[in-house]
């Protein structure tokens, strides 16, 4: 038992706060800033170098590039919904425009017959 055992730091960056506000809300606070302090990367530039602005606001420190995103997280998970459907219709758009004869005719036909 010569080893003194260091003691958990449960608070984490809420350990600035002391002893107030209830253990809860500290860890809230702790889980919140760990997320919004990690390293993301820019999705002009590729660095790694992306910083929260403000409520919101995001900025790129290499690039300067800024834009919105989430409070306390550049990609919210609504985002990448958004993200999701945007690139599921340019992916459905692109293969229907290369390949154009058989693909747009026999779409278009059965897209009419219901509306009728
Ligand atoms: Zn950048």
């Amino acid at each position: 038992m010569a080893e003194i055992k260091k003691k958990g730091r449960k608070s984490r960056s809420a350990g600035r706060f002391g002893t107030r506000y209830g253990t809860k809300n500290r860890k809230l606070v702790a889980d919140i800033e760990e997320k919004t302090n990690a390293d993301y990367a820019c999705s002009k530039c590729g660095a790694i170098k992306v910083k929260r602005v403000g409520t919101g606001i995001w900025q790129c420190a290499k690039c300067k590039a800024t834009f919105a995103g989430g409070s306390y997280i550049p990609q919210t998970s609504a985002h990448l919904t958004v993200l999701r459907a945007v690139q599921g219709e340019r992916v459905a758009i692109m293969p229907a425009s290369e390949s154009v004869p058989a693909a747009e005719t026999k779409p278009a036909g059965e897209a009419r017959k219901p509306e009728e």
